[in-house]
């Protein structure tokens, strides 16, 4: 089913992001992954190889997997957007409403129990999806806000963009805290 809709996305043309890509970059990992990573949108690298999180956001987030003993394979890891918006820029609400059908679809074939939103862009999208007004990262990281719909039962952890912490150490520790909060959650939905 993630195959099915990965060949979807690479095929897409619903927003103009379709003529500047590379590659579309799906997302990857378990598709019974008990968590799910949202990022903002490919960079530069990830629309080379068509992976997500490569180059140097990709370490950080290896680093903090590492630092509470998960795999890449375990997780899925995927963004809001699936093709690289140019230069880098913040993707657009028109875009963000083209291909938002993508990561709904990811979200109701793995139906993960947790799912870490990484940056502002993945947060307000999910907070506005379910109901309650966006709030800046820098207030709401590490704080987990249990969701219960109809079809999707989770709990969100709002955290910062790898990306955002290279150059920030104060940002990189409350990473790290915050991901230690992901392993108590995750220790606490499998007893
Ligand atoms: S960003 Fe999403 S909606 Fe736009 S072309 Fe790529 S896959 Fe399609």
């Amino acid at each position: 089913m993630l195959d099915e809709i990965a060949e979807e996305i690479r095929k897409c043309r619903r927003c103009d992001l379709w003529k500047t890509r590379k590659n579309t970059v799906p997302g990857e990992g378990n598709e019974n992954a008990e968590v799910m990573f949202i990022g903002e949108a490919p960079g530069r690298k990830e629309d080379e190889t068509g992976k997500p999180f490569v180059g140097a956001a990709g370490d950080v987030l290896n680093e903090m997997l590492d630092g509470i003993e998960l795999k890449r394979e375990d997780v899925f890891i995927t963004s809001v957007l699936k093709c690289r918006p140019p230069n880098n820029r913040n993707p657009r609400p028109d875009e963000i409403a083209a291909c938002s059908l993508f990561l709904e679809e990811q979200m109701r074939t793995i139906k993960p129990r947790v799912i870490c939103t990484l940056g502002n862009v993945a947060t307000a999208y999910l907070l506005r999806r379910f109901g309650m007004k966006p709030q800046p990262i820098s207030r709401i990281h590490g704080k987990p806000i249990n969701i219960d719909t109809l079809d999707l039962h989770f709990t969100l952890i709002p955290m910062y963009h790898p990306a955002a912490v290279i150059y920030n150490a104060g940002m990189r520790n409350a990473l790290v805290n915050d991901f230690k909060t992901l392993k108590k959650v995750i220790y606490r939905r499998t007893r």
